[in-house]
């Protein structure tokens, strides 16, 4: 990967020139600070300010053009994660006229891809928060290709993950402090700045307790396609008829520990019939990781960022998160999200120690590891009696972090138990045949006929034809639904059909006009769009 930025392919005084005479030219998409990313061409950045540069001149665009709501809080997220204050993206305005008395720009001839990486040292952080998010907001500009180049604002080091950045593009990604390096103004011919929020599914708490996002837009495809990507890169091939099914128990080795790993693993063998191995960070290599876990039948591991890892599991797989004492699973769901994400196919389980005495807790650590020794005696000791975390906001509550450091003994029976209450046979990925879900589309040509009996009784008669897409489409069951709603009411007769007519007469009055809202679902559950209300005067 090529890290000098070659100005040979560049001339330069044209290069000069064009930024004197143009400025900077800027577009964005989003409405908001929050879904924002923006299109620069010439934007500039002062390494010894550490401030990005808009030169105003004539043929300058800024849109949106914000005035000061520029600064209300921010133009855009840096990161993928939601208005947070550390991570707002703004730049200030200089006439282009003041390029005579500023160093001489250093063109970056590359197509740059701006942004802030949120935890680079956390593994669920570097996938949910970066690398996808950056491979879709790849996807999502075309000239944002493997050429072009990476540079990370955010301030950190490398971090013990950066192998797996650079797998994002042929482009050796640069960090903030490697910018002082190529100049005191840099100019990007062609940037992006900001980073796509539409495949993440999980908040961290910064603002309220942390849950899975309120809109997730990603399914199962979207991080297998991603997956897929990423394992090419690590050239990991896939074993179509992968010879022995097997368990991978993750291990963590310096917190959090399962404390009778041999004796689990000994268990889940003896139980599920198959080979069950050990992995840990600290004693693999990533591809390693990723070459077993993506055959595995089945992944256990204590929660914790290593977890994110089932990102690459087979579909049909379990994945089993086992939680120290005190530690609700439903309030930490990063990964019970991710497993349960439409379309991921994977099952999961949860398992709680509920048993004190299995628990190892380390109050003499220091606060980050979880330690209470800070703390006045009062709180400590309602810290060590409590018997559950209280839903608490991100990141540095002590009584979650003094429970999330526990070791514990793994209570064999009882998680056994939880697992088969969900895995019935053997785990594993079912050789199933793909049953993405497809929506129906409207029906068509609805129509309706009335006829009247007497003054007090009416029948309405209702057809309609298949949704258009039904024909290409081998559905299980075809349903549809029939709302009648009598016109000024709010309120409406709700039917399940499955043929495409019905005569209705109950509570069918004469001489009113009913509006009839008819869609398709397939398989109980897709429900297609109602097709254009039909109007029926009986
Ligand atoms: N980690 C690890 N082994 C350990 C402890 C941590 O591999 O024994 C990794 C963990 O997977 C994560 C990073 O170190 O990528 C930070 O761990 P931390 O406990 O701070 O975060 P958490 O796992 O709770 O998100």
């Amino acid at each position: 990967q090529s890290q000098e930025l070659s100005q040979v392919q560049i001339d330069y005084d044209a290069a000069l020139q064009a930024l004197v005479e143009d400025g900077t030219r800027m577009v964005c998409t989003g409405r908001m600070h929050t879904d924002r990313i923006c299109r620069f061409e010439s934007l500039c950045y002062s390494t010894e300010a550490e401030e990005f540069i808009y030169f105003h001149s004539n043929s300058s665009v800024m849109l949106p053009n914000l005035g000061s709501r520029r600064f209300q809080p921010a133009l855009l997220d840096l990161s993928s994660v939601e208005d947070h204050n550390t991570q707002y993206f703004n730049f200030v305005e200089l006439p282009a006229a003041a390029l005579k008395f500023m160093p001489k720009p250093v063109f970056v001839p590359d197509i740059a891809l701006i942004t802030n990486r949120f935890n680079p040292d956390n593994l669920m952080h570097v996938f949910h928060d970066d690398l996808l998010p950056i491979y879709y907001t790849m996807q999502q500009f075309p000239d944002l290709d493997l050429e072009a180049r990476l540079f990370f604002m955010e301030g950190w080091s490398e971090g013990v993950h950066f192998d797996l950045y650079k797998l994002l593009s042929n482009k050796q990604p640069l960090l903030r402090e490697q910018l002082k390096t190529l100049g005191r103004l840099l100019c990007f011919t062609k940037s992006y700045v900001g980073l796509s929020k539409i495949t993440t599914w999980y908040q961290y708490g910064f603002v309220q307790p942390q849950g899975p996002k309120a809109n997730i837009l990603v399914s199962g495809n979207e991080i297998r396609q991603f997956t897929k990507f990423m394992m090419e890169k690590l050239n990991i091939s896939l074993e179509e008829s992968s010879s022995e099914e097997y368990i991978v128990v993750f291990s963590r080795t310096i917190n959090r520990l399962i404390l009778n790993e041999a004796e689990l693993i000994l268990a889940l063998a003896q139980e599920f019939q198959m080979k069950t191995i050990t992995v840990s960070l600290e004693e693999h290599s990533f591809s390693d990781i990723v070459r077993l876990i993506s055959n595995a039948s089945m992944l256990v591991s204590m929660h914790g960022a290593q977890l994110v890892m089932s990102l690459f599991l087979p579909r049909g797989a379990t994945v089993v998160e086992l939680f120290p004492y005190a530690i609700n699973p439903e309030h930490y769901t990063p990964y019970k999200t991710l497993a349960t994400l439409p379309g991921m196919d994977l099952q999961y389980i949860a398992w709680q120690n509920t048993d004190r005495e299995d628990t190892v807790t380390y109050p003499d650590r220091p606060w980050d590891q979880g330690g209470i020794a800070h703390l006045d005696k009062a709180e400590q000791e309602r810290i060590i009696k409590s018997t559950e975390v209280p839903r608490h906001l991100c990141c540095r509550n002590p009584e979650w972090l003094f429970r999330a450091y526990q070791d514990t003994k793994v209570d064999i029976p009882s998680l056994i138990h939880v697992i088969r209450q969900t895995v019935k046979s053997k785990p594993g990925p079912k050789k199933q045949k793909w049953s993405g879900s497809l929506y129906p589309g409207k029906v068509r040509d609805a129509k309706c006929q009335a006829s009247i009996q007497g003054t007090s009784e009416a029948k309405l008669a209702v057809s309609w034809q298949i949704p258009w897409n039904l024909k290409y489409l081998k559905v299980r069951e075809v349903k549809y639904e029939v709302w009648i709603q009598e016109q000024g009411e709010n309120t409406y007769m709700p039917y399940i059909l499955s043929h495409q007519n019905h005569t209705f007469s109950e509570n069918i009055k004469p001489f009113t006009i009913y509006l009839v809202w008819i869609r398709c679902i397939f398989n109980k559950n897709l429900l297609g769009p109602f097709a254009d209300v039909l109007l029926c005067s009986t």
